[in-house]
């Protein structure tokens, strides 16, 4: 059986999923989904989406067996290095693939939104390799704290609209991009970051995102004369890595295990409940107000995670653990000394899970597939100031 195949046709993995939005969404929602599923069964659409990864993003991203990370462990670790892609994370592949379909339906806008950045500077982009517009919404915050990344957006010619509402954060910035959408659907699509929002969104996204395990499946079982490895591991924050990475290996004995940050552990303390767009777990205080997430990535600062990790942890597929930020600061540290490769804070946590858990939830000898989901560069800031260097 595929477990990782098409949602129902009301977009629903089990009792998660759907599509929550206000009636004068449905209309772009349907339009949606019928654009991309009849674009992703054609071939002209599929070659093109592939070709443009290839010669513009830097696919196929390798896979490295890291060697001296993997003695100090005893267990076997491989990398699928999405480190390596154009803009520094798997972020291109969705947003590339989305960018393709709004030139399909004939819209000449993107919008987005972005919490710490990366996913408005993969938008922009995209954005401006295929000539379309783009506008992305960012909690006020978190423009003043990504200053970096604002102004690579405004080189790439896009605008960014600072939201003062709420928690001037993220998903501040989400209920912002979604009125936008509402106002101008006719000439805009919503490019969503990751799995999350209404159907066809987080299947959307997941099949964008499957190229990384698609890949990686190859390339490791070439690594290991045909084997599969005994865990496939990801860092959740929505959970796109993750969910590419998974679909790759879902119909394998490969174990699936996401990584959470201990503050925004949304599958492991969250409780099901509908938050932009979608039902699925969430952290929610008793009369159901959306908590703060707290982590020491801001690209995994959010409350939600994407309905299918609901799905997979219900029916036990997949397993979610969480790390904190010692462990991850500790993690990206390691691996930077012993193999020369600088994780971005977000895959440190898979990395630090794969650190705590060797020689006990992961049994020695094991084999160990990690999905670096992006480099450490933009957090070399962060970083240093928690280790009190200035820089
Ligand atoms: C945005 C980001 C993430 C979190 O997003 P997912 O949808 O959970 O993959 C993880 N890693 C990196 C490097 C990112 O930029």
């Amino acid at each position: 059986m595929t477990i990782m195949g098409p949602p129902s046709e009301t977009g629903r993995f089990g009792e998660f999923g759907g599509r929550y939005v206000p009636e004068s969404l449905i209309p772009a929602c349907v339009q949606l989904e019928e654009v991309f599923t009849s674009a992703w069964s054609d071939p002209r659409f599929v070659d093109q989406y592939r070709t443009i990864l290839t010669e513009y993003g830097g696919r196929p991203t390798p896979v490295t067996e890291v060697r001296r990370f993997s003695e100090k462990l005893g267990v076997r670790v491989f990398l699928k290095r999405e480190d390596l892609a154009h803009t520094g994370s798997h972020k291109i592949n969705n947003v590339v693939g989305q960018a393709l379909l709004t030139k399909r339906m004939g819209k000449s806008r993107l919008i987005a939104e972005t919490g710490a950045g990366q996913h408005g500077v993969a938008t922009a982009t995209a954005a401006a390799l295929m000539g379309l517009e783009c506008t992305v919404f960012m909690g006020e915050i978190d423009v003043a704290r990504q200053a970096l990344n604002v102004f690579r957006m405004k080189l790439l010619g896009a605008s960014v609209i600072p939201v003062t509402s709420g928690s001037r954060t993220l998903k501040d910035a989400i209920n912002e991009a979604m009125r936008e959408w509402v106002a101008s659907v006719d000439t805009t699509h919503y490019c969503i970051g990751s799995v999350m929002g209404p159907h066809p969104y987080p299947y959307m996204v997941r099949e964008f995102q499957r190229i990384v395990g698609d890949e990686a499946l190859v390339q490791v079982q070439d690594l290991l004369g045909g084997e599969v490895p005994d865990f496939v591991v990801a860092c959740v924050g929505g959970g796109s890595n993750a969910a590419g990475t998974f679909a790759g290996f879902a119909d394998t004995r490969a174990q699936l295990i996401g990584v959470e940050p201990e503050g925004g552990a949304a599958i492991n303390r969250g409780i099901p409940g509908v938050v932009h767009g979608s039902r699925s777990n969430l952290l929610q205080d008793d009369v159901g107000q959306i908590l703060e997430a707290h982590s020491i990535s801001a690209g995994l600062d959010y409350p939600g995670v994407g309905p299918e990790h609901s799905y997979l942890a219900s029916i036990g597929r997949a397993r979610y653990s969480t790390a904190n930020d010692e462990e991850v600061l500790g993690a990206l540290q390691l691996l930077s000394r012993l193999e020369g490769i600088i994780p971005a804070l977000e895959p440190a946590h898979a990395i630090a899970y794969v650190i705590r858990e060797a020689g006990k939830e992961i049994p020695r000898g094991s084999t160990v597939l990690v999905t670096m989901s992006g480099r450490g560069d933009k957090d070399a800031e962060t970083v240093a100031q928690i280790l009190g260097e200035s820089i």
